[in-house]
């Protein structure tokens, strides 16, 4: 899984719909919890470097599953093809994927594939994150 650097990319003119933030984060938090409680319960000792570790390692998770989700719920608009002087918008081929590698971990987003009838294509996230 790779890609280049888009940490300094400059994102404009889109939207992001609201994220359920508690959801994802809570689930991470709450599993990590849930197994140090089980180990402990079962006389196992555990440190507290190691579950402030996990409790940052499942913050990251959530932080991560939130980061992807925001990504892939940014909005744009159709684009118009730069090969073609007609200024209709290109058409919606579905959302593609794509793995990428951020602060908070590897995960996977999704944008908008679109196409033209003379052949050319554009992912505009793409283009608004400036990776490749
Ligand atoms: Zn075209």
């Amino acid at each position: 899984m790779s890609v280049k650097s888009f940490h300094s990319s400059k994102i404009q003119r889109t939207r992001v719909k609201k994220l359920n933030i508690s959801t994802e984060f809570e689930e991470e938090i709450s599993r990590f919890a849930a197994s140090v409680s089980a180990r402990l319960a079962s006389g196992e000792t555990v440190t507290l470097l190691e579950v402030e570790k996990g409790f940052r390692d499942a913050a990251l998770r959530g932080g991560n599953i939130l980061f992807t989700k925001f990504l892939s719920e940014m909005k744009g608009t159709a684009p118009i093809c730069q090969n073609c002087a007609e200024e209709t918008p290109m058409k919606d081929l579905g959302a593609r994927s794509k793995n990428i590698v951020s602060l908070l971990g590897e995960g996977t987003t999704t944008r908008t594939y679109y196409g033209c009838e003379c052949g050319n294509h554009r992912l505009p996230k793409d283009e608004l994150l400036d990776i490749r």
